[in-house]
């Protein structure tokens, strides 16, 4: 036998990935009843916690934004049925800010430059263009740019960091960077060194001590100090500071491959601070149907084997994600929208799907796979007009945009989710 149950809510967010959670720091600011269920904490650990806005358009020329604003206005010129081509600059600019706002509230400082993009190097040595960056990460742009002398540091025994390998990578165009191995400053069980166990560790003053003992002897000329961004799971500016202290130079963190510090610790400060503002969040709950009335969704029903839960809502956010995500599934037949079986725009046939060459510029024409909206980010259904009037989509389920090419998942996942709120908060008044 099943137990069943149900709450009310003004509004239910599908997803916390960005969007769902950009979504629900938005309701909650506007003092909407919040609850977030999702499959997962998960997609966010991957992330590398930096916020892009625009870099790329079009990618097929490889044409790079310095200025992220024009950038937008040159896409939204050319393809009309991009999402950002429906919000315009400025609704863009302010979802981004208010939503950097919010996480300098949950106790993560992002910085940046006005109207600009920054540049940082990566664990591959390649670089990095976005537009916000942790404040633990930005004395690498300001190194960056300056080709400040620098020292790139790593552990023995990590797996996906290699100090040297970068420095090698990136010394034609940044001649004084040197590299040092030094051995984690705490006896740590096992050979792997995973990211989240080294972050854990130096959360401790004691171990961020004795690592900058290690570190001392190989300062040479250098101005600032780059490293694996492992730098503690929630006080990553506080450690950059007593390192910087006791080594009299800049400090910065580089990201990593996943799973993702800095993804984390974004995971867990929006997530602390949505409950601490009065929203719902309930992870690892799989939103398994919905409820309908005509062309109204009136609730999500979630639960296990044994137990129901139908969340009531008068308004739903629909911010699953795609494959990754689960918000769409793929098979022989074509591809599904998951939750409430939405019509999808894909390219047609599988051979269409993707290009001869895997990391061909332009894409694959799936990546632009995703949901038909109207102007109030409702979804369409088979007939070509909005499918309930009260369920609204953002993020990277929305169809005609490519975020990875285009470098582009946050502002896209924050704006959009915006745009919903807000579509939603119309409806409410009756606009
Ligand atoms: C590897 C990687 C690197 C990234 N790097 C960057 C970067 O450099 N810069 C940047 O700006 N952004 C980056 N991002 C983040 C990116 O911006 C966002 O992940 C992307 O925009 C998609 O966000 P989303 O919220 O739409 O979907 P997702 O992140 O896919 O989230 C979907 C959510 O929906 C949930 N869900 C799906 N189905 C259900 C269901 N039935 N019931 C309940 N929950 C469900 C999932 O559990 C998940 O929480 C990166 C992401 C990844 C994965």
């Amino acid at each position: 036998m099943k137990y069943y149950s149900s709450r009310k809510f003004d509004l239910v967010v599908v997803g916390s990935g960005l969007a769902g959670s950009a979504a629900a720091c938005f309701a909650t600011r506007r003092g909407l009843r919040v609850a977030q269920v999702s499959a997962s904490g998960g997609e966010m650990a991957f992330a590398s916690g930096v916020l892009d806005v625009l870099h790329i358009f079009p990618p097929g020329e490889q044409k790079h934004w310095d200025n992220p604003w024009e950038g937008v206005a040159a896409l939204a010129a050319a393809s009309p049925q991009h999402p950002y081509a429906r919000l315009g600059v400025g609704t863009i600019r302010e979802a981004v800010e208010e939503f950097v706002e919010f996480l300098r509230g949950a106790g993560l400082e992002y910085r940046g430059l006005p109207d600009r993009n920054v540049t940082i190097p990566t664990a591959a040595g390649t670089s990095k263009t976005t537009y916000r960056v942790p404040q633990s990460m930005w004395n690498g742009v300001v190194a960056m740019d300056g080709k400040l002398p620098a020292l790139l540091v790593d552990f023995t025994g990590m797996k996906d960091f290699n100090a040297g390998m970068i420095a090698e990578v990136l010394r034609p165009e940044w001649p004084d960077l040197r590299s040092v191995r030094v051995p984690f400053p705490k006896p740590l069980m096992g050979v792997d060194r995973p990211n989240l166990m080294l972050a854990e560790a130096l959360e401790s003053e004691d171990v961020l001590a004795r690592f900058a003992e290690a570190v001392w002897p190989h300062l040479g000329n250098a101005r600032v100090i780059g490293m694996p961004a492992v730098l503690g799971l929630r006080s990553a500016p506080q450690a950059v500071a007593d390192l910087e202290e006791r080594l009299g130079v800049g400090v910065f963190e580089i990201p990593t491959l996943p799973p993702s510090v800095p993804g984390c610790r974004l995971r867990e400060a929006i997530d602390a601070a949505l409950v601490r503002d009065g929203a719902k969040v309930l992870q690892d709950r799989r939103a398994l149907s919905v409820r309908t009335e005509g062309r109204r969704c009136t609730g999500i029903v979630t639960g296990a084997e044994e137990w129901r839960e139908t969340l009531e809502a008068d308004g739903i956010v629909l911010a699953t994600g795609r494959f990754l995500g689960g918000g769409l599934s793929a098979s022989q037949e074509g591809i599904a929208e998951t939750l409430f079986g939405l019509p999808v725009t894909h390219p047609g046939e599988r051979r269409l799907w993707h290009r001869d060459r895997f990391l061909d510029h332009r894409g694959h024409p799936v990546n632009e796979a995703g949901l038909e909206i109207d102007d109030r980010f409702r979804p369409l259904g088979r007939g070509g007009a909005f499918a309930f009037e009260n369920v609204f989509a953002a993020g990277s389920i929305l169809a005609h945009q490519d975020w990875v090419r285009t470098k582009s998942g946050a502002g896209l996942a924050v704006s959009t989710a915006l745009a919903a709120v807000e579509a939603f908060l119309r409806l409410r008044s009756g606009g």
